[in-house]
């Protein structure tokens, strides 16, 4: 306890005696989180006390020697962030796992924002009893600098859009023409053209709707559709890329909802391009939907390389790739599933992956009815 202010702080003693003399009334662990300019906070489950060190304070924007409970800290992270922060932690809590979330606050200047991102864990003290802690950095910077990459990736990839758009249109012409001419040569060539350049435009689809995610601007046009009909035709889409893998529909529930069509289409060509590109090239990949009371789950399922669960909760942030032996064959960008988070969150719906390694996966998401 500080005891000029009442405010809890962390205990300063932790010197080093095996150091030689000049260094041992250095506090090792503080000049290490001092350098990396971190903030430290731990939290009691059972109690839900909550003590954050000075510096966390200063980086919700507080005064030194001023209070900050849990609560004081929520208040402080942006309006449209606070309900998936929140959930985060209730979910780190519940689960007994490990947390990593950014998230834009408002401090101590109230027109500037920052981002901070939080770690955390739980840990054991020798009377085994368990709290929660992590660190707390500053990721303004990086950021901010991901925007002006995210601007120049959507300015590129309009452009590349353009011409390919133009392209995807001869090849269909031509496809005709050959079909008159009853030309099997022109008509096979021209479907692997095809094949080729939906790959590409799926890729600059993605490209394009990252730079839109990250400046927070996906804009939703909704409109009343059947998703069982998109499901059927998406797989039929996703078999005519990866025709060897073997896609079942489970019977899934006739159902319109109210929804961005072209971006639910992105989100389901996502999660079975994964499902086909995690696992083996015959494996089984199943998919179905089911209507639940105020709304609808819609599951992917394969029988892949599976995820392990320290990964898991990682997967949806931007870039973020599994890094082992056997995914550091398959190429990727680490997008896709950001992406299918941020078009199901914008849908006020949920998406999350169940996973065992080695056995495969299970990705599901849900969209609200009405
Ligand atoms: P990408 O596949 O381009 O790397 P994604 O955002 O779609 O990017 O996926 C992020 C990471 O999640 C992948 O790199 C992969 O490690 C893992 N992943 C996604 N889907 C699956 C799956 N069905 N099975 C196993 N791992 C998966």
């Amino acid at each position: 306890m500080n005891k000029d202010s009442g405010v809890n702080e962390f205990p300063e003693e932790n010197y080093n005696s095996d150091l030689p003399e000049p260094f041992q009334a250095i506090d090792i662990a503080k000049v290490a989180l001092d350098s990396a300019n971190v903030g430290i906070w731990i939290m009691d489950p059972a109690s839900g006390k909550f003590l954050p060190s000075e510096r966390t304070r200063e980086l919700f924007g507080f005064l030194p020697g001023e209070e900050m409970s849990f609560e004081d800290a929520m208040l402080k992270v942006v309006d449209k962030h606070r309900k998936s922060v929140t959930e985060a932690i209730e979910n780190a809590f519940k689960k007994h796992s490990s947390l990593y979330i950014e998230y834009p606050i408002i401090g101590l200047d109230e027109h500037k924002q920052r981002w901070l991102s939080a770690t955390g864990g739980f840990s054991s003290t020798a009377a085994n009893s368990s709290y929660f802690s992590g660190i707390i950095m500053d990721i303004t910077e990086q950021k901010q600098s991901d925007l002006r990459r995210s601007k120049f990736i959507g300015m590129v990839s309009h452009e590349l859009k353009t011409p390919l758009t133009a392209l995807k249109a001869y090849v269909q012409m031509l496809n005709n023409w050959a079909k008159k001419q009853k030309d099997n040569f022109t008509i096979g060539a021209l479907s692997k053209v095809d094949k080729q350049v939906k790959k590409m435009l799926n890729m600059i689809n993605s490209l394009l709707n990252l730079s839109g995610a990250e400046a927070g601007k996906i804009h939703l046009k909704k409109e009343e559709f059947r998703l069982d009909v998109l499901i059927n035709e998406v797989v039929e889409e996703t078999l005519f890329i990866t025709s060897a893998h073997h896609i079942v529909i489970n019977p899934c529930a006739i159902v319109n909802v109210n929804a961005d069509r072209e971006k639910i289409e992105q989100v389901l060509v996502n999660l079975l391009s994964n499902a086909a590109k995690y696992s083996e090239k015959t494996a089984q990949i199943e998919i179905a939907c089911v209507l639940q009371h105020n709304h609808i789950e819609v599951s992917v399922r394969d029988q892949g390389l599976g995820i392990a669960q320290a990964d898991i909760q990682k997967l949806f942030l931007p870039h973020y790739r599994v890094e082992s032996k056997e995914t550091e064959k398959i190429a990727g960008f680490g997008i896709g599933l950001y992406l299918c988070a941020e078009i199901i969150n914008r849908h006020h719906g949920k998406i999350w992956a169940e996973s065992e390694l080695g056995k495969g996966s299970t990705f599901k998401f849900t969209l609200p009815l009405n």
